[in-house]
């Protein structure tokens, strides 16, 4: 796609700081990092969201998160690292090309995950039902 700024960076018409490379993937920090090492996975063919990517996209993009977890994990020494995808701008993604981001975390960084709140059992049973209707 020729004005998304990732199939860009692709290119090399942008410059990234790119940690992993290969025929189907690229890798490369983000430029605004919520910690050291947050680090973007994106499939080289363009696609918007998780429902529109190839499940071969999907195994090669997942093999890359995977490949570079050790790396970041000695390179960083974080506590944990998040692995997230914001699929759609109402779940927050701004990138119209579908990456998972890698985010390593430290004691006392300040970042919160989403806070659940207590369902019924009838409650679950319904919407697991819904979906289970629709697959
Ligand atoms: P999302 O909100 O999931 O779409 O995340 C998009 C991410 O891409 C944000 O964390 C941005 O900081 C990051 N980003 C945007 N432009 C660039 C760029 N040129 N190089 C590296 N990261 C970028
Ligand atoms: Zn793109």
């Amino acid at each position: 796609m020729t004005d998304c700024i990732f199939c860009k960076i692709i290119k090399k018409e942008i410059p990234a700081s790119v940690v992993y490379e290969d025929k189907n993937t690229l890798a490369f920090l983000d430029i605004n990092p919520v910690n050291p090492g947050h680090t973007l996975v994106i499939s080289k063919k363009h696609f918007e969201t998780l429902e529109e990517a190839t499940e071969d996209s999907l195994v090669d993009i997942i093999k890359t998160v995977k490949k570079l977890i050790k790396p970041i994990d000695k390179a960083l020494n974080p506590v944990g690292i998040n692995i997230a995808l914001s699929n759609k701008p109402g779940a927050g993604q701004v990138v119209p090309h579908m990456h998972f981001h890698i985010m390593p975390r430290f004691k006392g960084d300040g970042h919160e995950l989403f806070e659940g709140k207590k369902a019924s059992p009838e409650t679950l049973k319904q919407v697991a039902d819904k979906i289970k209707s629709l697959l």
